[in-house]
């Protein structure tokens, strides 16, 4: 396994139990946009590493990641003080269900994530390739309050940026929800699904399984809830061997 070294560039604190950081890239580390890295810190001269979904598109010349800060994790109870120049490790092989290719052609793509699950999300709703293959593009994310909306104002201005409108040529819609307090969007995406509301909501012809695709990436228990609606609705799950109709991948493994 080869580690590469790379420096912190940029971070910022989302919250109290979010926060983003970029680094620089080795180019020699290439990803399909969606896919995890093995990243991490030295600790005691050994790698700590845990999975993570690269946030920034592939054809960018750093990398971003968007890490959750669990109080006494092993990881993140570090990786949360990172100060710009530290040092962070990254396994040179990504990997991961979460791309384009392992979803057959389609109409519309849907991307449904909870917290930190957005992570994959970010760089595929940011990559040309994403619209040549579908019409749409409609990202959903859930939290519990507004303020863990990561990365709200830029996937609210993704239609409008000076880079990404040429990518996204209107074809983006971007949809969050929050489970925990008001909002103008309140409660679990499996709800929106299951009474048949969302479609609707984001202005696109309601969900055939015939021609419509799904990434999941969220908790176990919201991955383990869309597969079966999913499923129900007449999807198949794919993966890097057979291409589907819907591809999951959990945000975070659960103790
Ligand atoms: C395929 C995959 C991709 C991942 N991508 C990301 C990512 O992009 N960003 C990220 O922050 N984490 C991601 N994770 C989780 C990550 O690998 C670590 O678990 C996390 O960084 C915490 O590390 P730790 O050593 O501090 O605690 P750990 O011992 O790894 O985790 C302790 C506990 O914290 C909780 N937890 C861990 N991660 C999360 C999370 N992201 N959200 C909510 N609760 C969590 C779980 O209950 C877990 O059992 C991913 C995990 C997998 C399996």
């Amino acid at each position: 396994m080869a580690l590469l070294k790379e420096k912190v560039t940029e971070i910022h604190h989302w919250t109290d139990k979010t926060f983003s950081f970029k680094t620089t890239r080795n180019m020699s580390f290439r990803f399909k946009n969606g896919e995890f890295a093995m990243i991490g810190l030295e600790i005691n001269g050994k790698p700590l590493l845990r999975a993570y979904s690269v946030v920034s598109p592939n054809h960018e010349d750093y990398l971003e990641f968007l890490s959750i800060k669990v109080p006494n994790g092993p990881l993140t109870s570090k990786l949360q003080h990172v100060k710009i120049d530290d040092e962070i490790i990254i396994n040179s092989k990504p990997t991961g269900t979460l791309v384009c290719d392992y979803l057959l052609p389609g109409r519309n793509l849907f991307l449904f994530s909870t917290g930190t699950g957005l992570a994959p999300f970010m760089s595929i709703v940011r990559d040309p390739e994403t619209y040549e293959k579908f019409e749409k593009v409609i990202l959903t994310h859930t939290v519990r309050t507004s303020k863990e909306l990561a990365y709200r104002d830029l996937l609210t201005n993704l239609n409008n940026d000076e880079v990404y409108s040429e990518v996204t040529r209107n074809n983006f819609i971007y949809f969050s929800t929050v489970t925990r307090e008001k909002w103008v969007n309140e409660g679990r995406i499996t709800d929106w699904i299951q009474e048949n509301t969302l479609w609707k909501k984001v202005g696109v012809e309601n969900f055939k399984p015939e021609i419509d695709r799904v990434m999941i990436c969220g908790s176990e228990e919201m991955t383990f809830d869309l597969k079966k609606i999913f499923e129900k609705l007449g999807s198949k799950e794919g993966s890097t061997k057979v291409q589907g109709g819907f591809v999951i991948e959990k945000a975070f493994a659960e103790k």
